[in-house]
């Protein structure tokens, strides 16, 4: 059986479809390893948000032309959204790709691969483009209330298998899918038309999953969609012959005008993660993201306060700080609709950690729309946010109807201004929790000498340099790092590296001493589970 490489470049759903990919390929028999050159099928599970991550992608695929030229028997797939949005024009432009995968389709990658084999094996020629390509086409929103009841990729989600032994760091933390696709159609973002629409999985499956999660060791789950505050499921409407729930298209936006917090027919976002928390005690936290500052009603706020184990973390971006270009962006709220909802949050939950996305250089963002940009993170409470140059992405309706008129000095100039600005609020942020108590799940051991966390351009966090603490520990002693349930990243010394092992995967409670823009420093008070 060949080995294979699978790397994954955006976001957490690709993390996740990763996850889902490898485990069904390993099911199947299939080795991986984490070194290109040792592997002979190499996949990219790509993303098409910003160009930016595409350029990254199409790189490794030029790097695999090469080995293929030097006469390497190599079988080259991209999977995930490059695929679904080039399409066949990939095979043309790129002739090393054997196989394309859409992100809708990854059910169907064991038969792309085995007949990429074959093909190989025969020398047949060409192989038809059929053979080489499952991708939801552009017919992909027209049918889509026909293909999630008969959605093979709710059982490539039920059918994973954790390995917290696998996991990054052991972190024995875990994706968990409630949605696919989105319905939104802000104007500059590819997702609706790479992942189609909204999806929305029956709760029982979902319940299920964190289930066996929670059974294979898993103490966090962070459940995924692009805005899983839409997450409606209407009961008795998609159910098979045997009477099992199927996936449904999700509602349109305007379902959201009405609450239907007492009809027993329907779970809403709150109830499932009601239905989460009691059901599966065995999970120490449960997370969501993203969140969409719109129709995020006071029931999800009411569980999420009375409901211990569900995390007061909110990813919600706000893309602009200015009315006029939120209109343009077609995001559906105003500046004054976001700040009232950031109102609702930290009156119920005043403990609440908030972050966010942010645009700058949208088409025509004048100074005094980037000055309104400013205005809104210095009036929320930040913990962090992300911030991105826009980038123009085929196929949107930003492309089309907006010139890209705001030059990239502009917009780096406004990135750098805005990244300066958020350390500042992060670092008030974080300054808040000094003194404190927290629980820490503790995912890694890190590099003391660069104990600052920063993100990177797709938004990741990663370990830096710059925390104003000062580091007390003693030579022998090992730096751990975490989140606490507001997903403020902290570091903590364990006494050596049998004890930071033993404490990888634990929660531990540690006293703030100090903190950074980014990151909280500590000392270990306890071990608490689980
Ligand atoms: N569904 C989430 C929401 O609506 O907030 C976000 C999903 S999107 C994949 C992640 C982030 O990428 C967005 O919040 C936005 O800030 C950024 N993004 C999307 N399209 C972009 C573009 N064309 N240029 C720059 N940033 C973009
Ligand atoms: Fe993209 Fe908007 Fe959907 Fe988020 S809500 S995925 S930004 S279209």
């Amino acid at each position: 059986m060949r080995t294979v490489y699978l790397e994954t470049f955006g976001c957490q759903m690709n993390e996740l479809d990763s996850e889902l990919v490898r485990g069904h390929l390993e099911s199947l028999g299939y080795r991986f390893t984490d070194d290109p050159a040792r592997a002979s099928i190499l996949l990219y599970n790509t993303c098409s948000v910003r160009e930016h991550a595409e350029n990254k992608a199409f790189s490794r695929i030029g790097l695999a032309g090469v080995r293929k030229r030097e006469g390497e028997d190599l079988l080259v797939g991209v999977l995930g959204c490059m695929a679904e949005r080039d399409g066949v024009d990939m095979l043309r432009r790129h002739p090393q790709v054997d196989l394309l995968c859409g992100p809708g389709e990854l059910d169907k990658l064991p038969a792309l691969i085995d007949n990429a084999a074959r093909a190989a094996t025969a020398e047949s020629g060409r192989r038809p483009v059929e053979d080489r390509v499952a991708l939801a086409g552009n017919t992909s929103r027209r049918t889509t209330a026909l293909a999630a009841t008969e959605d093979d990729l709710e059982s490539l989600d039920l059918a994973r298998v954790f390995d917290p032994d696998r996991a990054a760091g052991r972190t024995r933390s875990a994706y968990v899918r409630i949605t696919r696709g989105c319905n939104k159609f802000c104007t500059y973002c590819v997702v609706p038309h790479t992942r189609g629409a909204e999806v929305h999985r029956p709760p029982d499956g979902i319940v299920e999953e964190c289930r066996r999660l929670a059974a294979s060791g898993v103490a966090e789950v962070t459940l995924l969609g692009q805005t899983v505050n839409h997450y409606r499921y209407t009961h008795g409407v998609a159910v098979t012959l045997d009477g099992v729930e199927r996936p449904q298209v999700g509602p349109g936006l305007s379902a959201f005008r009405n609450e239907v917090v007492d009809d027993p027919s329907v779970t809403t976002f709150a109830k499932l993660l009601a239905r989460i928390h009691d059901e599966v005690p065995e999970l120490a936290r449960i997370r969501f993201l993203t969140s969409y500052p719109r129709d995020f009603g006071d029931d999800v706020l009411d569980v999420m306060a009375t409901r211990p184990r569900i995390c007061r973390y909110l990813h919600v971006p706000a893309q602009s700080g200015s009315n006029r270009v939120l209109k343009l962006m077609n995001r559906g709220y105003t500046v004054e609709e976001y700040l009232e909802f950031v109102d609702r949050v930290l009156t119920r939950l005043p403990d609440a950690c908030i972050a966010g996305d942010i645009i700058v250089g949208f088409p025509t963002e004048t100074d005094e729309d980037f000055e309104a940009t400013k205005d809104l993170l210095r009036r929320v409470p930040f913990k962090n946010n992300y911030i991105f140059k826009y980038s123009p992405r085929p196929g949107t309706v930003a492309i089309d109807r907006f010139p890209d008129d705001v030059p990239e000095a502009v917009k780096k100039a406004r990135n750098n201004e805005l990244l300066a600005l958020q350390a500042e609020i992060g670092a008030a942020v974080h300054a808040g929790w000094v003194g404190r108590e927290v629980d820490v799940l503790v995912e890694r051991i890190t590099d003391r000498k660069s104990p600052e966390a920063r993100s990177d351009a797709d938004g990741r966090v990663t370990l830096g340099v710059g925390l104003s603490a000062t580091a007390t520990a003693t030579e022998a002693a090992v730096q751990l790092s975490g989140r606490t349930p507001g997903d403020l990243i902290t570091v903590f010394d364990a006494s050596d590296r049998d004890q930071a092992e033993a404490l990888l995967g634990t929660i531990v409670r540690v006293r703030i001493e100090g903190s950074g823009p980014l990151l909280l420093r500590g000392a270990m008070v306890a071990s608490t589970g689980p």
